[in-house]
């Protein structure tokens, strides 16, 4: 039994009849019986009500965990005829029609408000025929969305290219290395699209970049087969493969036009307003970016998303060095307090029931940026910190000021 209170849903209450409802085919437990006892009935002095003894007697409920019950068919049936509307709601996997609906049912804007740039992180719902690779392919992800509207065909144009700035800035901060590519419009429509892609082999998307002349393009937009670049027609086409973490559409007037979402220009006529879309993955760039940088057994973060950037470790309980516990406790709380972009970043590990090695082995697989043990070469009478710098795979040995410095 579960500890939540379960609803019991059996398709088996009609018979070989399609329309003809059998009590016997009910799975409807009852206890009408004076005196039967299913082990229903409240304990002496328990607290009860008629409507609980009704239900329990009528094989409505049965008790699971103590507040959790199984909702049985016939309650079910009832509770489906409260409150419902029979109408049916959408999980959304993307909102093009949600926000030019929004934006549209605001009547008429006017050219001043425009560009109108509109965005959320929000989660989407995607029934993905094949959800693989955790994070990388959900049916439940975050995606960052943004819906542009502009008053021109070439002010749309500008708008896209400086989203598509701001995402070279975001993957460039990230440190992961991407390839722009020409890409299919698909089912949301629209004129011209990019995706931005990270090269990887377990990538789902074909790509094909043209040696000569740096023409890119997701293999779906040209013809299968083909060598020679689509725009310099040499010979070099090479094909790789690469993870969809950002995808750009100029959309023109398709979605503004159907929702009727205008503005008025400065001659004081409504027109229909150019849009663009503009999808992050967000969900997935974080797994593309432990799935790109690290080795088989150790993650490697791009700095800015590890979720600690230090972590020290005091020595072991009972060793040697055990009274330097006291040191990389004031260490860490010290290095958080006195360097401002390390306040919340710093972590102690405390399980000095294990040795170094196995906490440092835990650090490395973790991936934290850098690593600190307070160990023998602390004892000395110029303290010094084994610094382990995961990004060069150096390791150091540093005094604290050094240390302050190096962060
Ligand atoms: P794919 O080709 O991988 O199925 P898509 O082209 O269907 O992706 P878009 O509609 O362009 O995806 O959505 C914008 C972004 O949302 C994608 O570039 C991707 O980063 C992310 N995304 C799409 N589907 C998923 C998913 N199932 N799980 C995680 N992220 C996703
Ligand atoms: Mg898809
Ligand atoms: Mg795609
Ligand atoms: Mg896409």
């Amino acid at each position: 039994s579960g500890s939540a209170s379960t609803a019991v849903i059996p398709d088996t209450v009609h018979s070989n009849h399609r329309s003809r409802l059998l009590v016997s085919r009910l799975f409807q437990p009852s206890n009408l019986r004076e005196g039967k006892d299913l082990g229903l009935e409240c304990r002496p002095g328990e607290m009860t009500c008629r409507s609980q003894k009704l239900m329990l007697q009528g094989g409505l409920i049965q008790p699971s965990n103590p507040g959790c019950f199984y909702y049985l068919p016939a309650a079910v049936r009832a509770l489906e005829k409260l409150d419902r509307h029979g109408a049916q709601f959408c999980l959304g996997p993307t909102h093009e029609e949600a926000v030019t609906e929004l934006v549209a049912s605001q009547g008429t804007l006017s050219y001043r408000q425009l560009p109108l740039l509109l965005y959320q992180v929000t989660r989407k719902f995607r029934d993905e025929p094949k959800p693989r690779f955790g994070l990388l392919r959900g049916r439940e992800f975050y995606m960052k969305d943004m819906y542009s509207f502009d008053t021109s065909e070439e002010a749309a144009h500008q708008t896209y290219k400086a989203v598509c700035q701001a995402y070279d800035r975001l993957f460039r901060r990230l440190g992961l290395p991407y390839v722009m590519v020409q890409a299919d419009t698909g089912n949301i429509g629209g004129k011209l699209s990019h995706e931005f892609q990270l090269p990887a082999d377990i990538g789902e998307d074909r790509l094909v970049i043209c040696g000569n002349c740096n023409f890119s393009a997701n293999l779906e937009t040209i013809e299968p087969g083909r060598a020679d670049c689509p725009r310099c027609q040499s010979a070099t086409l090479t094909e790789s493969k690469g993870i969809e973490v950002g995808h750009t559409f100029y959309l023109g007037t398709k979605y503004s036009h159907v929702f009727n979402a205008t503005y008025y220009n400065a001659q004081n006529k409504p027109v229909v307003a150019e849009m663009g879309c503009f999808g992050l993955g967000v969900t997935r760039i974080l797994a593309a970016a432990i799935e790109v940088l690290s080795s088989d057994d150790a993650i490697r973060w791009p700095g800015l998303l590890a979720p600690f950037q230090v972590c020290v470790l005091p020595p072991k309980k009972g060793s040697k060095t055990e009274d330097l516990g006291a040191l990389a406790e004031e260490l860490c709380d010290d290095l958080g307090a006195s360097l401002k972009s390390l306040k919340g970043e710093v972590v102690l590990d405390d399980r000095t029931q294990l040795t170094i090695g196995k906490r440092l082995k835990d650090a490395q697989r973790l991936g934290y940026p850098y690593v600190v043990v307070v160990g023998q070469s602390a004892k000395e009478e110029q303290p010094k910190f084994e610094v382990l710098c995961q990004h060069t795979g150096d390791t150091m040995f540093l005094s604290k000021e050094g240390l302050m410095d190096l962060l």
